[in-house]
């Protein structure tokens, strides 16, 4: 019988954090790409959406926490449309971000981003970003 990645083989206290915040199972994931495919902010993220899902498959948890992907990420839902699995990824975004701020870890900081990226960053990854920070 094949090996099978679960909850159960991955006992990662993060991942069943992030599984209790947004109510979604990561390990449902099979790794098509639609979400990363749809996102319209991914060309500007460090890790694509489908990366995040797996990550958090494998219990790699500190790489999300300290990634730049769940601050980029403007919650528009779109992944969370596209995928076939009917995983929320939005919502799995999401959770990450509360967790990264009730650890308190590199949170956005307006006086740290680059001119250059001020410039190209589109408005909507800005503006959701901080809006995470006084939700
Ligand atoms: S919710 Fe975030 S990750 Fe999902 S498509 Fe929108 S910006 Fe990308
Ligand atoms: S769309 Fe769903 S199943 Fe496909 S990679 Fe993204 S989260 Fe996984």
């Amino acid at each position: 019988m094949a090996y099978k990645i679960t909850g159960k083989n991955i006992k990662d206290d993060i991942v069943e954090k992030v599984e209790e915040i947004s109510g979604q199972n990561v390990f449902e994931c099979y790794q098509c790409g639609n979400c990363s495919a749809g996102c319209p902010v991914v060309d500007y993220m460090d890790i694509a959406p489908h990366q995040i899902m797996r990550l958090a498959q494998l219990g790699a948890t500190e790489e999300i926490l300290n990634c730049e992907t769940i601050w980029i990420c403007s919650a528009c839902l779109q992944c969370s449309t596209r995928c076939p699995k009917g995983i929320d990824v939005a919502k799995v975004m999401e959770a990450f971000r509360t967790i990264n701020l009730r650890k308190r870890l590199a949170p956005l900081n307006p006086d740290e981003i680059a001119e250059k990226d001020l410039k190209e960053l589109p408005p909507i990854a800005l503006v959701g970003a901080f809006r995470k920070m006084t939700g």
